[in-house]
């Protein structure tokens, strides 16, 4: 499994990490083997939220005793987003997580509260040692240009946006932006979140064809061409085990300049549209 830094000579994590949203909902215990799978195999970058109902608490359960090998995200709201609500939240976080730090914590997105207050807060949490690294989700290149003049360069650790082979409007203006700065980008519902691409789709056949010459699974060539470019890692959610060691060996599949092109054929960027888009 690859990894890649979060942020200018930040913390690294794998690549490929595991998502947890709607961890919370399915049977418990095999969302747990789905973790624990995905960490052994090499996920050790998990990514949850406080919004995430009880995935804090799965979460808590899966890693027990093995802390020292993760990378822990979670993110605050932004209706808890202000200076005293972010540590707040952040300590509420941790208590579930069973955790005394996080690796990176994030704004969900971003909402009415001053962003000079949020990174306050993450100023002190990071001094107080409780998190590692702080970044965002959901921001526009405009949006990462005013959270830059408020925190200074190379304070930003990522920006976590939707990307997925048939949404890539981040290619336009997040991406190069955030390879400038030296800012991760976390791609969130690589697989469309509920909407996989079938090979009954003309596109989707392309994605089978490649997965097929390349003895792998169309969601790994998707993972594949979602992490080609340096900056990008990605967090597919999985609530069974099979899913999760499948997911994770798309941490040491490369494609090839052809099957990188094959794949922009059929799943075209499209144009810019004109708000960046989110779930
Ligand atoms: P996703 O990862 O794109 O897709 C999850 C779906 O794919 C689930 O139905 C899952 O089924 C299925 N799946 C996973 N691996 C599979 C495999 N190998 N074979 C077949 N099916 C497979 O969707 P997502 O949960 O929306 O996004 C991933 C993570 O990104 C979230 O969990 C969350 O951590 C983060 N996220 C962040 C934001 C944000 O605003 N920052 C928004 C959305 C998501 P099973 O569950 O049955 O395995």
């Amino acid at each position: 499994m690859q990894t890649k830094p979060f942020g200018k000579s930040g913390p690294q994590a794998s690549v490929i990490g595991q998502g947890t949203w709607y961890l919370d909902r399915g049977d418990r215990r095999s969302a747990i083997s789905a973790l624990q799978r995905g960490i052994d195999a090499g996920m050790t970058h998990i990514d949850t939220a406080e919004m995430y109902g009880d995935a804090e608490l799965v979460i808590a359960d899966a890693i027990a005793g093995r802390r020292d090998e993760l990378f822990l995200v979670s993110k605050v709201l932004p209706s808890n987003a202000s200076r005293r609500g972010t540590i707040t939240a952040c300590e509420r976080s941790l208590k579930r997580l069973k955790t005394d730090r996080l690796d990176c914590y994030l704004l969900h997105w971003r909402g009415s509260y001053p962003l000079a207050d949020t990174v306050a807060a993450f100023d002190e949490l990071i001094a107080a040692g409780k998190i590692r690294s702080w970044g965002v989700s959901n921001f526009d290149a405009e949006d990462l240009d005013e959270l830059l003049d408020v925190a200074g360069a190379g304070k930003i650790a990522c920006n976590q946006v939707l990307y997925h082979l048939q949404e890539r409007a981040i290619e336009h203006a997040v991406i190069p932006w955030c390879e400038r700065h030296g800012v991760a980008v976390v791609a969130y519902s690589p697989f469309g979140h509920n909407d996989f691409p079938s090979p009954s789709s003309k596109a989707g056949a392309v994605l089978q064809g490649i997965a097929q010459a390349r003895k792998a699974t169309p969601r790994q060539v998707a993972l594949s061409f979602l992490t080609r470019l340096r900056s990008v890692l990605a967090i597919p959610k999985a609530s069974s085990p099979e899913h999760a060691a499948e997911n994770a060996a798309a941490g040491d599949l490369t494609l090839s300049d052809g099957e990188l092109a094959a794949l922009d054929k059929a799943f075209p960027r499209g144009p810019k549209p004109r708000s960046l888009p989110m779930l």
